[in-house]
Parts: C-alpha cells; structure tokens; sequence
C-alpha cells in the first residue's frame, strides 16, 4: 500500500469535568465555531491526508457536516474515546494504522488556538527526527510549597505532538497506562526532539479561559458595496417600498417589489462575502420573482452570513432622490432591516440626499440607493 505522508489524530473525547457544563467545552460554540471547527479552519489541512477524530459517536452527526463543509479534499474519519486518553489515543492510532501514515500528529481538541505555523514546524522537524513535541517556559518567578525559587527552566508540554507513526504506535503497545500523561510521556524525555511551542496555544480547562478562545480568535474583517436604481410608474400613485417600509408616494417599476433598499443591501453582502450579484441568485427574467417581496432576498443573504460564519459589523445605506422625504421613514426603515437581518438597529445607518436637481435622478424619476457593509468572523453585539 501506499505509504501516506502525514495524519492527524485529534483527541475530544474529554468530558470537561472541570468546566461545569452539559456539553463537553470542545464542542461549545464560540462565535459560531466549536474548537475542533476553529482549529481544522485555522491551519492549512492540506498538510495532512487523514485526519481521525477521537469523540463519542452522538457528537459526531452534529459536526460532520461541518467540518465536511469546510474541507472537502481531506480525509476525516472518527474513532470511539476510551476510559482513558491514553486509550482514545491508542483507538485513534489503531485506526488509521491500515492507511500506512509516515508521520502523525495527535492534539489535544482543548487547544484550538494553535498557529498553522507550529503545525509546519511540527512537520518540517520530523523529516529529520522521530518526534517533535512543542514545549514552553514559564517566565513567572516559581516557588515551591516549602517557599523555595524552583529553577525556572522548567518545559510545558504542548500538542500537537509529532511522531513517527511506527515509532508512537509500538510504544502504546508496549506500555502499560500508569505511564501515561500524553503520548509524549510513552518515550524516555532524553530521546525525544524538543521545538519551541506557543504562549498562544492555550490549552482551554476552565470555564474562565473560554473568554481567551474570544480574545485570540483570529478576526477577519471584509466588506461589500451595493448600488442600485429604479424608475418610478407615475401611472400607479402608491405602492412605494424601501427597506421595507410603505410610503405614499409612486411605485418604483420592478420585476419583484423593487425595493431599490433591500436590493442595495443585499448585493452589498455579496460583496462582502465574495459572491454574485442579486441578478444572478434572483434574476428579473425568472417568473418565479415576477412581484416577490424582496424580504425573501434580504433572508437568503442572511442565511448566506450564516452559513459562511459572518456577522455584519455595521451597515450604511444611502438614498439618493429628490422626493420622497424619506427622514420621515428612517426609523422605521431600520427597524425593519433591523427585525429581517436579526442584528441591533444601533449598527444600522439610513441616510438621504437629493441630487441637486442634476441628471434623471434630480428630475425626480426615480430613486438610487447605494450600501456599504463591514462583516466580521466575530459577533461584536
Ligand atoms: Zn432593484
């Protein structure tokens, strides 16, 4: 058979006794993503061929398609958690022994925080050693309880820890689980390849640590424009919508309700997450939309945000017409946008101006409504 490259085992098997809480902390949800889902969507993954993680079967279903989502050329398989790390190790090990992995890096799911760039390390170190297990120092003063200073050289072992495949899996063979503390504890410390770790991969134990998962996520900030324009049917006296709010005035001429808001905003979110524009997903030439509310398209790009793991950050809409007033309308109007996106009126801005009086616009013919929006990874409301 083949022999594959790299696998990666992650252990999230533990229950959390000492976080307190119904769900195991690996798979609370912390700005839309668990650890393991931060973890595998912070690193590069194209690292390694498998990737098996240890976690009991009735959190599986809930993450697999998750996680399948978000990678789909690498291989994920699940392996049951013994009693024991020590156990849920050696089950994961056993598991993928059958693909004939070269090197293996097993982690621990309470460390999402770990940097792609100690997983390269990590890899890079083991073309030329059987290990490579991060460590670091602590540089606080140490004092034991009889109150004498400990020699500061002290090393904190970290995961993911690196291995030879053949080399870790024969010495879970041979040991016995006393030894155990992690699968670096399996080998003699003088054998072993020692790399500096990070002061950033935490490992997350207490409830108190879940805020530095907060604070260290890696924050991605992307934004979108949104511009649009509609003529006004002065044969149909009422009918006006914008962002959602009827006003007395002439209906705007549309294939759906146009709603020159709403559609602004919405290509400004595709933007923002790098999709087409709203001609594309709702085509004026599909019946289908013939006289639709444009909520239902103000819905789909939420559930786009969604799906993609963003949160608006704030949202800027601008009018452009020379009747209506529409000063009048703009709490309602942001209550309304407000309710369809399911985020707090305060990051909603509506702003009006005429157009002098210059071009179709400044004859009075129509409305433009332009959208800038600011998305993040992190929820800031
Ligand atoms: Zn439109």
């Amino acid at each position: 058979m083949k022999m594959m490259k790299n696998a990666l085992v992650i252990l999230a098997g533990g229950l959390g006794s000492r976080f307190g809480d119904k769900i195991p902390k690996q798979f609370i949800k912390i700005n839309n993503y668990n650890f393991i889902e931060y973890f595998l969507n912070n690193i590069n993954i194209d690292y390694f061929d498998i990737i098996v993680i240890a976690c009991e079967a009735k959190y599986r279903k809930k993450y697999f398609n998750k996680i399948n989502n978000l990678k789909k050329k690498v291989k994920i398989i699940y392996s049951n958690p013994g009693k024991t790390r020590k156990i849920s190790s050696f089950e994961a090990l056993k598991k993928i022994k059958q693909y004939n992995p070269k090197n293996v890096l097993i982690h621990d799911s309470a460390r999402p925080l770990c940097s792609n760039d100690l997983i390269k390390r990590i890899i890079s170190n083991l073309s030329n050693n059987e290990t490579a297990i991060p460590y670091i120092i602590n540089n606080d003063r140490k004092l034991s309880s009889s109150n004498n200073e400990i020699n500061s050289n002290i090393k904190y072992i970290q995961t993911p820890q690196g291995f030879k495949f053949n080399l870790i899996y024969k010495k879970h063979l041979k040991t016995k689980n006393i030894f155990y503390k992690d699968d670096s504890s399996l080998l003699n410390s003088n054998k072993i390849h020692f790399i500096k770790g990070e002061n950033s991969n935490l490992k997350i134990t207490f409830k108190n640590d879940l805020s530095f998962f907060k604070v260290m996520q890696k924050k991605i900030f992307k934004h979108g424009i949104g511009y649009d324009i509609h003529k006004f049917n002065f044969k149909i006296k009422k009918g006006l919508k914008l962002c959602g709010t009827k006003i007395d005035y002439y209906k705007l001429v549309g294939h759906s309700d146009a709603d020159v808001g709403i559609h602004a905003i919405c290509d400004s979110i595709f933007g923002a997450l790098s999709m087409k524009d709203i001609g594309y997903y709702f085509s004026n030439k599909d019946l289908k939309w013939k006289n639709s509310n444009s909520k239902i398209f103000l819905n789909f790009a939420k559930e786009k945000l969604k799906e993609n793991n963003f949160f608006i950050v704030n949202l800027d809409i601008n009018f452009i017409c020379e009747k209506p007033n529409i000063s009048k309308y703009r709490n309602k109007m942001i209550s309304n946008i407000a309710d369809l996106l399911e985020i707090p009126k305060k990051i909603i801005s509506i702003k009006a101006t005429s157009n002098e009086k210059l071009g179709f616009i400044g004859e009075g013919l129509g409305i433009a409504a332009e959208s800038i929006v600011q998305i993040s990874n992190e929820k800031f409301y």
